[in-house]
């Protein structure tokens, strides 16, 4: 049996407008430019392990406008399962996102469907049997998330938990995760520790193993990552030096081509890696689905590097 990574989450259309300035109150201005770019973190995660070769089912929900189906097409071309996926009464994830010339944003997020369904609608649609992880991140209603980690628990399915939009978790709730990958902003509100590089990410990251997580990254944008379990060494593997256009996604595409990694058996440093690889890729193409790399060619950048 071919074991799935099932990624409970997020479905979201981002809605890009790119602005010389941004308006200020009560102002009007014109845009430079549009674009409609599938996103969503739960979303990017799965077309990133699907992308780099995973069998992965997509467990969430689209709404009923224009854009579900349009999202629901672009899991399936990147090769997601969807059947996991429900329409919901009312509007789609929508992140509506400003970009001015120096490249700040403004993001409103509306979630929409992502925020309408509880644990009980989407329970039947994970393949508990066929899991080699499940991929939670922080957008969807936190009861669902809770409920997925509890039974995932019971059954001994690792959970893979980026805790993004960063959010203050409970003790006890750190011990249902196996796989926690998260960056430096995310690390300071859930330890209180300020992270800004490899030497203080280990012992920020050392708080969620006593806590009881079995295993911890933590992504430090071009500083690389750094992984610290409860066996072994911790690893830093620097980042693969690009130019980088958009960091949209760098997170999202890390996690899933790291579980994809993982689902092949690949040893952590390699996992790492790869992710480490497929995610430099990521940062040199513009939006969040569009940037994320098909396997070849993290193998070929892999390849041409080195490593
Ligand atoms: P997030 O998107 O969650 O804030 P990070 O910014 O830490 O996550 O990026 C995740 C990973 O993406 C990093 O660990 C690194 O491997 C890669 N990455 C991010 N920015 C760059 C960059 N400028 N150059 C190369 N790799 C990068």
């Amino acid at each position: 049996m071919v074991k799935k990574i099932v990624v409970v989450g997020s479905i979201n259309m981002d809605l890009v407008t790119n602005v010389e300035a941004f308006p200020r109150p009560g102002e009007t201005i014109h845009s430079l430019g549009v674009a409609y770019l599938p996103g969503g973190k739960g979303a990017n995660q799965a077309v990133a392990a699907a992308r780099s070769g995973a069998s992965v089912r997509m467990v969430g929900a689209v709404g009923t406008d224009s854009f579900a189906q349009t999202l629901i097409d672009n899991l399936a071309d990147s090769g997601v399962d969807t059947s996991g996926v429900l329409r919901k009464e009312g509007h789609s994830g929508l992140a509506v996102i400003t970009v001015d010339r120096s490249g700040e944003n403004h993001i409103v997020l509306a979630g929409g469907s992502n925020k309408a369904f509880g644990y009980g609608e989407i329970e039947g649609r994970i393949p508990w049997d066929e899991a080699h992880a499940v991929l939670l991140q922080n957008e969807i209603d936190w009861s669902v998330t809770e409920a997925v980690m509890r039974e995932a628990g019971r059954r001994g399915v690792p959970v893979w938990f980026n805790p993004a939009p960063a959010l203050k978790l409970e003790p006890e709730v750190l011990g249902l995760i196996h796989t926690c990958i998260l960056n430096e902003t995310e690390i300071e509100v859930i330890t209180g520790a300020k992270v800004s590089g490899a030497d203080d990410a280990v012992p920020a990251a050392g708080r969620l193993l006593e806590a009881g997580v079995r295993q911890v990254v933590v992504t430090l944008g071009d500083k690389g990552c750094v992984w610290v379990g409860r066996e072994g060494e911790p690893v830093h593997v620097p980042a693969f030096k690009v130019q980088a256009v958009d960091t949209t996604a760098a997170g999202d595409t890390f996690i899933g081509a790291m579980a994809a990694a993982s689902c092949e058996g690949k040893p952590v440093p390699e996992a790492l890696r790869y992710a480490a690889a497929a995610s430099a890729l990521a940062v040199t193409r513009h939006g969040a689905q569009a940037s994320i790399p098909a396997r070849d060619e993290v193998e070929r950048l892999l390849a041409d590097a080195g490593r």
